[in-house]
């Protein structure tokens, strides 16, 4: 003890620390931005890439339900056709080279198997009047569709449900698993400008100018509706005000959040299974 105490300073004259290290300068630091492609074949092998890669992380998160759910991604040279899941197969298996490219009828146009034609018509629907989204999500997600059961919207409750805070809609209606041209447009008229819908009875829909951004805000949307359900069926949830929420939503609210938000799930995905990209 008394070596110890020997080897330190006396009080009041402790050495200064070295100075700190200079900040790397900020154009120095890695931070991934959404990428641009000038030629189309890059834009859209870029689509499918990012397409089989949430279609993998949907499939790990359980928002499988036999056959139904989709993604669609608008192909960027023949924008009323879209890429999109092939029927039947299981989204964890699914690559780039198994996507499908259906026209707005719901018609292959390019691929081997087929599409889920009544379901797509929806996804075909909301694409003609929403010009401004490249892709759109729509799973059978075990939270999504128990807030689908109740007709109900999300709560401005966490910071994360915020950023559907009046940029969301309910559906209320349900005419059956039948889908026709009619329903899809009753539903992209249900949607309007908003960012994601609460099918009555069925589940989430989500859309985005990105894969990335319309499979986070679905992944976002589930997890707010599971959040919500357990928070309501442990006590009363203290709601955010108007006013901060509408700022917390244009905080996080915006497809470039999104996107940043998603790259750590594509980051895994892609460099776990690299076979997606074949
Ligand atoms: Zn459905």
């Amino acid at each position: 003890m008394e070596q110890s105490r020997a080897t330190e300073p006396a009080r009041g004259t402790r050495e200064a620390p070295p100075a700190a290290p200079a900040p790397v300068p900020t154009d120095r630091l890695r931070f991934a931005m959404p990428p641009m492609h000038d030629a189309v074949e890059d834009e859209r092998r870029h689509r499918k890439e990012r397409l089989a890669g949430a279609l993998r992380l949907f499939g790990r998160h359980g928002f499988e339900d036999g056959v139904s759910g989709h993604i669609t991604a608008r192909d960027p040279e023949f924008s009323d056709c879209f890429w999109v899941n092939p029927f039947g197969m299981p989204f964890a298996h699914i690559k780039v080279s198994d996507l499908v490219l259906a026209n707005a009828d719901g018609q292959v146009v390019e691929g081997a198997h087929h599409v889920n034609q009544a379901a797509f018509t929806v996804h075909s629907q909301v694409h003609a009047a929403r010009p401004d989204v490249v892709a759109v999500a729509h799973c059978h997600s075990v939270h999504g569709r128990a807030l689908a059961a109740l007709a109900d919207l999300l709560d401005p409750i966490t910071q994360e449900s915020c950023a559907f805070y009046e940029d969301h809609a309910l559906y209320d209606s349900y005419f059956g698993v039948a889908v026709d041209a009619a329903e899809g447009r009753r539903i992209a008229e249900a949607l309007g400008s908003g960012k994601a819908l609460v099918l009555r009875n069925h589940g989430l829909l989500t859309v985005g100018g990105s894969v990335d951004a319309a499979a986070w805000w679905f992944l976002s949307m589930e997890r707010s509706c599971q959040v919500q359900l357990a928070a309501k069926a442990a006590g009363r949830p203290v709601p955010i005000d108007h006013r901060q929420a509408v700022a917390t939503r244009e905080q996080l609210g915006g497809d470039l959040v999104a996107w940043i938000n998603y790259q750590p799930l594509w980051e895994q995905v892609s460099r776990g299974e690299p076979d997606l990209f074949g």
